[in-house]
């Protein structure tokens, strides 16, 4: 008996010293709180050495102050010309001007003739009154699509190539820095006192314009060769020069419908007659109005031709 009571209050002494465990270790949420918490703590020792890896990001920083000096170089180009200006779509307004020769002495008389101090006078005029030429295409585009154009702008033709214009008027308009629109009849080029096609290709380059007069100035609404006058002479000019013909001037300003509907179907893009307008529109392209300057002009004529609005 003695022994029994010594076994059990033994076993007592040890379990209030906490020798056993009092549960049984079957609660997984301790292991699994203390597996998590050393996975954090795991963590944040690598995290502490990542702190210096962002260093790079630092250099990303400047990147968006670079294109601002970008735009401060480009804003020049962007401060517009206080001279031109999107001129149309519609009706725009833009006198043209009609010579056929310039020469040293009007010796004749003749209304289609002025002299070289004349027209010297008449362009510088043009020059110090804030004009400046355009082609006879650009008013075409403007009137269709609109187009950056001088907001004084004018256009300077001459009608069937004769070589003066180029011995005379060249000269005074590349001086005043202004080109012109030459119609050329097509059987006379290269002909004794016409333009040649070397001349024709020079102001070509130099952005004079080329538009077709017909093949032998024929008198359209007799005449029984039409096609060719207009149209098949026009296909032999692009040839021969390689550069653009979209226009054509009615011989002698004259006008019928069946002319008028031959240039459409030649796929011009205009034509050139005579009349008092400097409004142009799109009903009228296709006989649009040259105002001639005449020999007998004086200045104050030819002021009055280019100012009067139509
Ligand atoms: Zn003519």
């Amino acid at each position: 008996m003695k022994l029994r009571w010594f076994v059990m209050v033994f076993g007592w002494m040890l379990i209030a010293n906490g020798c056993f465990p009092a549960e049984l270790p079957n609660d997984t949420t301790q292991t699994t709180n203390r597996t998590a918490v050393s996975t954090a703590s795991l963590m944040i020792t690598p995290s502490q050495t990542d702190t210096a890896t962002p260093a790079p990001t630092l250099t990303i920083t400047p990147t968006p102050f670079l294109p601002a000096t970008a735009t401060i170089t480009t804003t020049p180009t962007l401060t517009p010309d206080p001279n031109y200006s999107i001129i149309g779509p519609g009706p725009i307004l833009c006198p043209i001007l009609l010579y056929h020769h310039v020469m040293t002495v009007n010796g004749s008389g003749s209304q289609y003739a002025v002299t070289v101090d004349q027209f010297t006078a008449q362009m510088k005029w043009m020059k110090e009154n804030g004009y400046q030429t355009i082609k006879v295409q650009d008013m075409v585009d403007a009137i269709h699509d609109g187009k950056m154009l001088p907001n004084k702008s004018f256009i300077i033709t001459f009608d069937d190539g004769n070589v003066d214009i180029y011995n005379h008027a060249y000269p005074i308009l590349r001086d005043l820095g202004f080109t012109a629109t030459m119609y050329l009849i097509e059987d006379s080029i290269g002909d004794y006192g016409n333009f040649s096609i070397e001349i024709i290709l020079e102001l070509a380059e130099v952005g004079w314009e080329f538009g077709n007069h017909s093949s032998t100035h024929a008198y359209l609404p007799s005449s029984r060769n039409c096609e060719d006058e207009i149209c098949f002479s026009r296909a032999r000019l692009i040839e021969s020069l390689n550069i653009p013909i979209d226009s054509f001037a009615y011989p002698f300003g004259t006008k019928h419908e069946e002319s008028i509907q031959a240039v459409k179907d030649c796929r011009y893009t205009s034509g050139a007659g005579l009349g008092s307008w400097t409004i142009h529109t799109q009903e009228r392209l296709f006989y649009f109005s040259r105002r001639e300057v005449k020999g007998y002009f004086d200045m104050q004529r030819f002021i009055t031709l280019v100012t009067d609005i139509r």
